[in-house]
């Protein structure tokens, strides 16, 4: 379903990802895990093209990511089909980013009805489904700043959910969560990958990458360190920068 070959992106002089080669299979979920500034973030915003790689190749479900190729050159898709592209992933963020004046039930419905012109009642229908699915069918009516971060981090899945991407990206969902709401958040991210969703999620939660991961990817100064089985890594860690970083998280 994703497949980076070699991809670089610089920002002016400093080279923030140097070379990544991974390879997620569809229903398959990876963890990618590393110190601040490793470029974890920029690879997810790569994937969905909001960054433009430098040099290498991402494929998303075997397209091109952000470039169409003609007579053996590459082009940058136009804005309009970039977005299209984009459709297909979803995204959450660490800080929900919730529209905040709009019902949680409207914050659903958004896309769906204005990006994928789904009559509004069907995405409403479909909009209960997924509020039922993360737990919050009594939150249609609220709005984001009634729940908490947990909730509204529920909500933002669901939103995600609603474009019926092919692939999710999650950037540190739980970070910027109390801890006893993290679980929850997980729970819902578990389900999903039960449900044979392809995911990529930064996170520093190990005992959900032990669980819920079918990879396990730990990434410092822009290249894959080590990545393999996330029990075997976990339990050893072939590299010693991979110990050492993990000594610090456990
Ligand atoms: P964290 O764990 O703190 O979220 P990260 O691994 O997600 O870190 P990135 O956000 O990908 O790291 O950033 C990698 C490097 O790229 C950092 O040095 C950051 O300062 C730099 N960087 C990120 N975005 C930009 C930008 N738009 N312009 C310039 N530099 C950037
Ligand atoms: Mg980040």
């Amino acid at each position: 379903m994703v497949r980076a070959d070699r991809v670089c992106k610089n920002y002016g002089a400093l080279q923030v990802l140097r070379g990544i080669t991974l390879e997620i299979p569809r229903g398959q979920v990876l963890c990618l895990i590393g110190p601040s500034g490793s470029g974890k973030s920029t690879f997810l915003r790569c994937i969905n093209h909001l960054e433009r790689v430098d040099a290498g190749r991402l494929y998303v479900d075997g397209e091109l990511v952000g470039y169409a190729e003609r007579g053996g050159k590459l082009h940058e898709l136009s804005p309009r089909a970039a977005a299209k592209q984009r459709r297909d992933i979803g995204m959450v963020f660490q800080h929900f980013n919730l529209f905040p004046h709009r019902t949680v039930l409207d914050n659903i419905v958004e896309a769906p009805v204005l990006v994928k012109k789904v009559p509004r009642a069907k995405a409403v229908a479909q909009a209960r489904e997924l509020l039922d699915r993360v737990g919050l069918s009594s939150k249609a009516d609220a709005y984001p700043v009634q729940l908490s971060g947990g909730q509204q981090q529920r909500v933002a899945i669901a939103r995600a959910l609603a474009m019926e991407p092919k692939l999710m990206l999650f950037d540190e969902p739980t970070s910027a969560l109390d801890p006893e709401l993290v679980g929850e958040v997980l729970g819902v991210m578990k389900e999903l990958a039960r449900d044979g969703m392809t995911m990529v999620v930064v996170t520093h939660e190990m005992g959900f990458a032990r669980e819920v991961a079918d990879q396990l990817v730990f990434m410092d100064g822009g290249v894959v360190v080590e990545a393999g089985n996330p029990r075997e890594l976990l339990a050893n860690p072939r590299q010693e920068r991979t110990r050492a970083f993990l000594s610090k998280l456990l």
